[in-house]
């Protein structure tokens, strides 16, 4: 009985460290968060979709306006692509049997965050991809990237958003086969694999770069079972490492991907 009473005294003793631990973790995570930037566009009729999907975001008037007993009453539908504007791919978006927009874990889509510029690079080759070279320079200037960490590409499209022929290399409705635009090597996201990252987003369309008939880079985060984000907005705006992201894309049971608000929580 007392060999018990020992073991369940312990038992409490763990608990408490561990409940501790995760308030302390939680404190820091909340009480320390200075500032809060948006990573996401809005969507409307300038919003950009792949060049296949020509209806983009429609947004249509149900009502907007007072009612016949004079109280106001605004109301729309929407409609759009899964994959347009800053928007989540599901794993199953490019691997058949792997999880869809409302089965990836909350903890995947809320987590530290590290962002890797390749900025420069993109300004002298449009069709330059993040390399597995870029990814080990960061690491041995910042520190490894962590296990469940999102990793976010910055090319230095941004600037380009609300630019079609821009942004995408091509303003040909329909049109797929001419684009132009940075994105992630397939060496580089086998690296990714390797680190257990929870997503990888970009700033750009894709997170293949733009000539990619293949997709291999989707083929390979998702066959992995790790998400992407695409279109991710003000990557400028955060530095290279320690902020939390919290990426919550729409619930669309079975969705291949979905519309996504992105917030990046800073402490300084
Ligand atoms: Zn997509």
């Amino acid at each position: 009985m007392r060999q018990f009473l020992l073991l369940w005294l312990g038992f409490l003793l763990l608990l408490s460290a561990a409940c501790e631990r995760t308030l302390q973790t939680v404190n820091e995570n909340t009480i320390k968060i200075l500032k809060v930037v948006d990573l996401s566009y809005v969507f409307d009729d300038s919003t950009i979709y792949w060049p296949t999907d020509t209806e983009g975001f429609r947004h249509e008037k149900v009502a907007y306006g007072k009612t016949p007993e004079g109280n106001w009453y605004a109301s729309f539908n929407f409609a759009a692509s899964e994959h347009g504007g800053t928007h989540l791919d599901a794993p199953i978006h490019f691997a058949e049997g792997q999880q869809s927009v409302e089965q990836i874990p909350l903890e995947r889509l809320v987590a530290p965050g590290v962002k890797i510029t390749v900025a420069e690079q993109a300004a002298r080759d449009r069709d330059y991809r993040l390399t597995a070279a870029d990814i080990q320079a960061w690491e041995a200037r910042a520190g490894p990237i962590p296990a469940g960490a999102i990793v976010l590409v910055e090319t230095g499209w941004g600037r380009h958003w609300g630019n079609r022929a821009m942004y995408l290399g091509s303003d040909k409705p329909g049109d797929a086969s001419n684009l132009h635009f940075p994105g992630i090597s397939r060496e580089a996201a086998e690296w990714l694999v390797e680190r257990r990252v929870s997503l990888v987003g970009i700033d750009t369309a894709s997170l293949d770069h733009g000539p990619s008939q293949d997709f291999i880079t989707h083929q390979v985060l998702n066959g992995a079972n790790i998400a992407g984000l695409e279109n991710v907005a003000n990557l400028d705006q955060i530095p290279e490492k320690g902020f939390l992201i919290v990426a919550l894309p729409m619930k669309i049971a079975g969705g291949s991907g979905a519309p996504c608000r992105i917030v990046a929580l800073l402490d300084r």
